[in-house]
C-alpha cells in the first residue's frame, strides 16, 4: 500500500510544473556554467604554461648577465631550483654549434645538432611566450625541450637548451580542473535547486489554489474563487480565467435551474391539462354509455317483437349507429385510459390460433357482405403463450377492421407464425394484409398519430375517427412490440408487429368448444337486479325475461338489502339465483351494498353478483372482486353477456 502511495507521489512529482521548471532552469545552468567553466579552466591553464614557460628565462638571464657561471649548467639542481621544475639535463650550445657546457660532461664537446638527432629530439618547435619548446621522445619521461637564447662570454651568442619534466605542470593543470569541474557542478546544483525551490514556492500554492478551486466546482459547488487574481503574471491570468469561467458557470447553472423549473412547471401543467382531458374524455364516455344501454337494449328487444319491413329497417340503422357509436366511445375510453396511465396487462395464458378463428368468425359477414375473402394463416406449431389476451384481440380487431373498410376487392389476411423460440420465449409475428387502397409514403408516417387519416379532406370516402390506429400503436408497445405498415397506393396494405412471449406447455391446449348460444333456452332463474336508471331496468328486465328468468327490481342498494330480507333466519329468506348490480346509484351505492350482503348472508347460501357498470376503467374489476362481486358487464349490457354470465354463475 504504502509502496503504491509512494510510487503515485512519484508519478506525480515528475509530471507536475514545479519539476519541469527546475529540470529546464537545470539543464540552462548546466549549459550556461559549463561553457562559463571551459573559459576559466583555459585561462587557468594558459596562467600555469605561462609561468612553466617563462621560468626558462631566469637561469637564461642569470647567465647572462654573468650571476651565474655557464658551468653551473653541469648542476641541474641548480637549474631546477631556479626554475621550480625538474630539470632533466641542461646544455649551452656554444656559436659554433658544439656544446660548451652540459649536464651530462660526456656530450662537451659535441655537436649539438648530432645529439638532438639521436636523442634529444622531438617534433615541431613551437614557441610559448619567447621560449622555444618542443616535445621529446623519450620512454618512460614526459619531457619538454626549452631553449632560451643566451650572450657567450666570447661576445657571441648561443642557446640554453632543457629538458624540462612536464609532469608537476600536468599534475597542477589537472587539480586545477578538477577543482573548477567540482565547483560548477557544485554551482549547477546549488542554482538549480534554489530555482526549482523559488518556482515551487511561487507557482505551487497559486497552482494548488487553482486546481482546488477546480475541483471544488466539479462537485458542484460555484462560490468558490482563485485567490491573488489581481496579481499581474500568467498566473495571476489564469486565475482571472478560472474565476471567469467559475462565474459564468454559475449564472449559467442558475439560468438552467430557473429553465428546468419553468420546464417541470409547464410539464406538469400540460400533464395536468392532459388528464383533465382524459378524465374529461373517460367521464363523457361513462356517461355516454349509460343512455347507451338504453337505446341498445330497447333495439335490441325491438328486434324480437312483430315489426313491418320498413320498421325492422329502422330498428336495424338504429342497432347499427348505436353499435358504430359505441365503437367510438371504447375507443375514447381506450385512448383516454393509456393517457392516464391507467392501462394494465393483464397477462394471462392465450391460445393465438383460437383468438384468430374467433376473429374470422366475427369478421365472416362483414367480409361477406363486402364480396371479400377472408384469409386466416396460421402457423401449425403455434404454442400456448402468455399475454394480455384483451389488448392483443383489439389491435387485431382494429387493424382486420380497417383492412376490411379500405377493400372493395379481394381478400383480406390475418397472420400469425413464430419467428423464434429461445428456451421458454418465442417472438410471434403478427401481419394482417390487405388488396385494398393502399398508404401513400407520406401518409404512412402520420396514420399513427390519433385523430389522424390518410385521406384529411372533407370529402373523404371513409368514415372514421382516426383513434384506432394511434391506439393500436400504444398498445402493440405495452405488448413489447412496434407496429409498422407497408404499403402501396392501389395495391394493399399489410400492418405488422412483433411480440416475444413466454410460452406455456402446449399439452394444455385445448381444443377450443365453440358454444353455440340458444336463444330459445329458458334459464328458469330467480334475479334481484338493482338499478336506478328505469329505462336501463325496463331494458334489463325484459332482457332476462326473454331469457326465462323471474326478476325483482330495487331502486338502489338499500332496496336490495330490504328485498334480500336478510334480518330474517337464513331458511326465510328469499332465495335469487343472481343479482345484478348497478354500482352508481342514490342512497346506497353497488360496491357498498355488496359488502353489507357479504357481511350479512351466510357461506353456505352465498349469491352470486355482478355488476353492472358504466365504469369500464382499467382496474374497475379488480375493485368489483375485492369488494366481493363476482364479476362485471359493462354499459351497454348485451343480452348474450347476460346469459353467459347466468350460465356461468347459476
Ligand atoms: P380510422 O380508421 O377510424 O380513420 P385509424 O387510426 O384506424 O382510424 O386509421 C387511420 C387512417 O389510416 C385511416 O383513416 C386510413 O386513412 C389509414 N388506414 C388505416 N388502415 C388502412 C388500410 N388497411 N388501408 C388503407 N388505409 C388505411
Amino acid at each position: 500500500m504504502e509502496i503504491k502511495d509512494s510510487n503515485k507521489w512519484m508519478g506525480r512529482f515528475f509530471q507536475s510544473l514545479a519539476f519541469k521548471l527546475s529540470l529546464s532552469i537545470f539543464m540552462l545552468a548546466s549549459v550556461l556554467l559549463s561553457s562559463l567553466g571551459i573559459y576559466y579552466i583555459q585561462k587557468f591553464f594558459d596562467g600555469i604554461e605561462k609561468d612553466f614557460y617563462s621560468s626558462a628565462h631566469l637561469p637564461a638571464t642569470l647567465l647572462d648577465d654573468g650571476i651565474l657561471p655557464h658551468a653551473s649548467v653541469r648542476d641541474v639542481d641548480v637549474i631546477t631550483t631556479l626554475m621550480g621544475t625538474d630539470v632533466f639535463e641542461a646544455f649551452i650550445e656554444g656559436s659554433e654549434g658544439r656544446i660548451s657546457y652540459g649536464s651530462d660532461r660526456m656530450k662537451e664537446g659535441e655537436r649539438y645538432a648530432e645529439i638532438s638527432k639521436n636523442q634529444i629530439l622531438d617534433g615541431e618547435v613551437v614557441t610559448h611566450w619567447g621560449i622555444a619548446a618542443s616535445n621529446v621522445d623519450v620512454a618512460g619521461a614526459d619531457l619538454v625541450h626549452l631553449t632560451a637564447p643566451l650572450c657567450l662570454a666570447n661576445g657571441t651568442t648561443g642557446r640554453l637548451h632543457l629538458l624540462v619534466d612536464t609532469g608537476n605542470m600536468k599534475r597542477h593543470k589537472n587539480v586545477v580542473a578538477s577543482w573548477f569541474l567540482l565547483g560548477f557542478t557544485g554551482c549547477i546544483f546549488v542554482l538549480s535547486l534554489s530555482c526549482a525551490t523559488l518556482v515551487r514556492f511561487m507557482t505551487s500554492p497559486r497552482l494548488r489554489d487553482v486546481a482546488s478551486c477546480l475541483a471544488a466546482v466539479e462537485q458542484g459547488d460555484y462560490s468558490v474563487r482563485v485567490r491573488r487574481e489581481a496579481s499581474a503574471d500568467e498566473l495571476g491570468e489564469l486565475s482571472r480565467g478560472v474565476n471567469h469561467m467559475i462565474r459564468e458557470l454559475e449564472s449559467r447553472r442558475i439560468e438552467r435551474e430557473e429553465l428546468e423549473t419553468a420546464l417541470r412547471i409547464a410539464k406538469e401543467d400540460a400533464e395536468k391539462a392532459s388528464r383533465s382531458k382524459s378524465e374529461f374524455l373517460a367521464n363523457m364516455s361513462h356517461e355516454i354509455r349509460t343512455p347507451m344501454n338504453g337505446v341498445m337494449g330497447m333495439a335490441q328487444l325491438m328486434k324480437d317483437t312483430e315489426l313491418s319491413v320498413e320498421q325492422r329497417e329502422y330498428t336495424d340503422t338504429i342497432s347499427a349507429s348505436s353499435e358504430n357509436l359505441l365503437k367510438i366511445i371504447n375507443n375514447i375510453l381506450d385512448l383516454s385510459r393509456i393517457e392516464m396511465g391507467k392501462f394494465n396487462l393483464n397477462i394471462d395464458t392465450v391460445d393465438v390460433e383460437k383468438v384468430l378463428n374467433e376473429l374470422h368468425t366475427f369478421f365472416t359477414p362483414s367480409v361477406i357482405e363486402k364480396g371479400l375473402e377472408l384469409k386466416v394463416d396460421c402457423a401449425d406449431d403455434l404454442p400456448l403463450v402468455c399475454t394480455d389476451e384483451g389488448s392483443l384481440r383489439q389491435v387485431l380487431i382494429n387493424l382486420m377492421a380497417n383492412a376490411v373498410k379500405f377493400t372493395q376487392k379481394g381478400h383480406v389476411e390475418v397472420g400469425v407464425q413464430c419467428l423464434e423460440r429461445t428456451g421458454n420465449e418465442c417472438t410471434l409475428a403478427f401481419r394482417v394484409t390487405d388488396t385494398g387502397i393502399g398508404i401513400s409514403e407520406d401518409a404512412q408516417e402520420i396514420i399513427f398519430h390519433e385523430f389522424t387519416q390518410a385521406d384529411g379532406s372533407h370529402t373523404r370516402a371513409f368514415g372514421g375517427t382516426g383513434l384506432g390506429l394511434a391506439i393500436s400503436k400504444k398498445m402493440v408497445e405495452q405488448l413489447g412490440g412496434r407496429l409498422t405498415v407497408g404499403s402501396e397506393p392501389g395495391k394493399g396494405s399489410e400492418f405488422r408487429f412483433n411480440i416475444s412471449v413466454n410460452m406455456e406447455d402446449t399439452a394444455d391446449k385445448e381444443t377450443p368448444i365453440v358454444e353455440v348460444p340458444s336463444e330459445e333456452e329458458s334459464l328458469g332463474l330467480d334475479v334481484l337486479l338493482v338499478e336506478d336508471n328505469k329505462l336501463n331496468q325496463r331494458v334489463a328486465v325484459k332482457m332476462l325475461e326473454k331469457m326465462g328468468c323471474r326478476v325483482d327490481v330495487a331502486e338502489n342498494g338499500r332496496e336490495a338489502l330490504n328485498a334480500l330480507k336478510l334480518s330474517l333466519p337464513e331458511d326465510e329468506r328469499p332465495r335469487y339465483d343472481m343479482i345484478f348490480m348497478d354500482i352508481q346509484m342514490p342512497v346506497l351505492d353497488g360496491l357498498k351494498a355488496t359488502v353489507m350482503i357479504r357481511g350479512q348472508e351466510g357461506e353456505e347460501h352465498r349469491t352470486p353478483i355482478v355488476a353492472i357498470t358504466a365504469h369500464a376503467m382499467k382496474g374497475d374489476r379488480e375493485r368489483f372482486l375485492e369488494h366481493g362481486m363476482d364479476g362485471y358487464l359493462s354499459k351497454p349490457v348485451r343480452r348474450e353477456d347476460m346469459r353467459t354470465m347466468l350460465k356461468q354463475y347459476c
